[in-house]
C-alpha cells in the first residue's frame, strides 16, 4: 500500500541517492589547514620533532592555568547549578564577571546588558560577522594576520579585504592603504591587536588614528583583543574602546590565550556604542544570532566569576615574563642567523622571522625553506602564505625555553649551510661566466 503511494508521487520525488553538501560549507575553507596539508612534513628521524608552529600555549605541557581557575571549575561543577541551558547570551552573573573584569582592566564602563558569551573568541567573532557582514559587501582584515576571518565569510559570499601591515614600523597598520580599502559597502574594520602572527602591541597614538579613518568613513570597529594583556614589561595594552568617542566597537575576547585554556571555548564581545548609532538592531542581532547554538557552555559560565577575580597577579606577570624571556633569547639567536630577520615582538605568544630568500638560493621559496628545515632539522615553522605573508615565518614562543633554544640552534645551523650554498653557486656561476 506504501509503495504504490510512493510510485505514484514518483515525479516530485527523488529517485536515487543524491546527497550533497551546501554551498555554504564548499566555500568555508581554512587557509591554515589547506597549507599545511599540502606542506612535505617529514622530520629528520635522527632528530626530535620541535612544533613551532602551533597556536595552543598548552601543547608542551610546561605552562598550565592558573590553579584558582581549576578551583572555579570544580565548585561550578559540584554546585549543580550549571548543567541547564542558560540564556543565549549567557548567565547574568556571568556577563556580569565580564563587565567588572573589563571595567577593571581596560578602563572601560560598561554593564552587563553589554557583554554576550559566546564559544570561544572565533565563536565571538563568527557572531560579529554574521551580523555586520553581508553577502557581496566587504570587512577588512590585516595582512598578515591570524585569517579565521575569510574562514567565517567565505561561505556567506562576504567579501575579505586585505590592508597591509608595516615590518619596518613594528606591524603598525599602513594607514593609507587601510584607508584606499574602504567603500561604501564596507561594513567593519577588523584590528587585531595584539597581533597574531607578528606579536606587536600598538600604541595608544596608533590606535587613535585608526579610530579617526574609521570616523570619517562610517566603519565600525571589530576588536579581535584576545592578548589583551599578554604584553611584555614595559610594553601597555590599551583597548580600543577606551579611545572612541564615537565609533561603535564589538571587542573580542576571551578566556582561551590569558588563562591557558583554549579547549574550554568561552569568549565574550563587549559592545562598545556610546552614541546608539547601532540603533539598537545590531544589539538585537547579536542577540538572535546568540540563539542559533544556544550560548557557550554552562561549566566555565558558572566559574567565570571566580576565574576573573580569584587568579593572581603573579601568574599573568609570570606567564608575560616567561614569554618575554623566550622572545629575547630567540630573537638574539635568530638576529645573528646570515639570511634571517627576526622582529622583535612587544606581546602575545609569537615572532615573525623574515626570510632572505635570496640568500637560500638553493631552495625555491619559503614554503620549500620550511619543509627542508623539517627534513633536516625536525623545527616546524609555520610559513608566512598561512598568514597572507610570504617571505616570513612564524614561530610561537610558549615552548619550553631549552627546547626553543635547541630549536633556533637547529635553524640557525640550516641558514648557515644553505646560505653557504649560494657563495659556492656565485662562485660557480662566475667560473661559467669565463
Ligand atoms: C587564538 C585566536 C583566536 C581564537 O580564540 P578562541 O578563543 O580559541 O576561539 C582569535 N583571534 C586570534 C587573533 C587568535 O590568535
Amino acid at each position: 500500500m506504501l509503495q504504490n503511494q510512493y510510485i505514484e508521487n514518483k515525479t516530485c520525488r527523488k529517485t536515487e541517492w543524491k546527497i550533497s553538501s551546501s554551498q555554504f560549507s564548499k566555500l568555508t575553507k581554512n587557509s591554515i589547514r589547506a597549507i599545511i596539508e599540502n606542506l612535505q612534513i617529514e622530520p629528520n628521524p635522527d632528530k626530535q620533532l620541535i612544533p613551532l608552529s602551533i597556536g595552543d600555549p598548552t601543547t608542551f605541557g610546561n605552562l598550565k592555568c592558573p590553579p584558582e581557575v581549576v578551583t572555579a571549575i570544580k565548585k561550578s561543577l559540584d554546585s549543580f547549578q550549571y548543567n541547564g541551558y542558560a540564556p543565549s547570551t549567557g548567565h547574568g552573573a556571568a556577563r556580569e564577571s565580564v563587565a567588572a573584569y573589563s571595567n577593571k582592566i581596560n578602563g572601560t564602563s560598561i554593564t552587563s546588558n553589554d557583554v554576550i558569551l559566546c564559544s570561544g573568541c572565533s565563536g565571538a567573532l563568527e557572531l560579529c560577522i554574521n551580523v555586520l557582514g553581508e553577502r557581496d559587501k566587504n570587512i577588512l582584515v590585516p595582512r598578515p594576520g591570524f585569517d579565521v576571518y575569510s574562514t567565517l565569510a567565505g561561505g556567506l559570499g562576504i567579501e575579505i579585504r586585505y590592508y597591509n601591515l608595516i615590518p619596518s614600523k613594528g606591524w603598525e597598520i599602513d594607514l593609507i592603504d587601510l584607508e584606499l580599502q574602504i567603500d561604501n559597502n564596507t561594513t567593519a574594520i577588523v584590528v587585531i591587536n595584539p597581533s597574531n602572527p607578528c606579536g606587536s602591541v600598538y600604541s595608544e597614538e596608533h590606535l587613535r588614528d585608526i579610530i579617526t579613518i574609521a570616523e570619517r568613513n562610517y566603519v565600525p570597529i571589530i576588536a579581535d583583543e584576545i592578548y589583551e594583556h599578554i604584553v611584555f614589561p614595559n610594553e601597555k595594552f590599551v583597548s580600543m574602546a577606551t579611545l572612541s568617542e564615537n565609533v561603535p566597537i564589538l571587542s573580542c575576547s576571551g578566556l582561551s590565550k590569558r588563562y591557558l585554556v583554549p579547549g574550554w571555548r568561552l569568549g565574550w564581545i563587549v559592545i562598545h556604542d556610546r552614541n546608539n548609532l547601532f540603533n539598537c538592531e545590531v544589539r538585537k542581532s547579536l542577540q538572535s544570532v546568540a540563539q542559533r547554538i544556544n550560548g557557550a557552555n554552562t561549566i566555565i559560565q558558572g566559574a567565570l566569576p571566580d576565574i576573573l577575580t580569584n587568579t593572581l597577579e603573579t601568574f599573568y606577570t609570570d606567564l608575560t615574563s616567561f614569554l618575554y624571556e623566550n622572545a629575547k633569547l630567540c630573537y638574539d639567536l635568530l638576529s645573528r642567523t646570515t639570511g634571517l630577520k627576526p622582529i622583535m615582538p612587544q606581546g602575545a605568544m609569537y615572532m615573525m622571522v623574515g626570510i632572505e630568500m635570496n640568500y637560500f638560493t638553493d631552495l625555491l621559496n619559503g614554503r620549500e625553506f620550511v619543509e627542508q628545515l623539517v627534513a633536516e632539522q625536525s623545527v616546524f615553522c609555520l610559513p608566512g602564505e598561512c598568514f597572507n605573508y610570504p617571505g616570513y615565518m612564524r614561530l610561537v614562543l610558549t615552548v619550553p625555553t631549552e627546547l626553543l633554544k635547541e630549536a633556533c640552534e637547529r635553524i640557525n645551523e640550516f641558514c648557515t649551510k644553505h646560505y653557504r650554498l649560494k657563495e659556492i653557486n656565485t662562485i660557480r656561476d662566475l667560473d661559467n661566466s669565463f
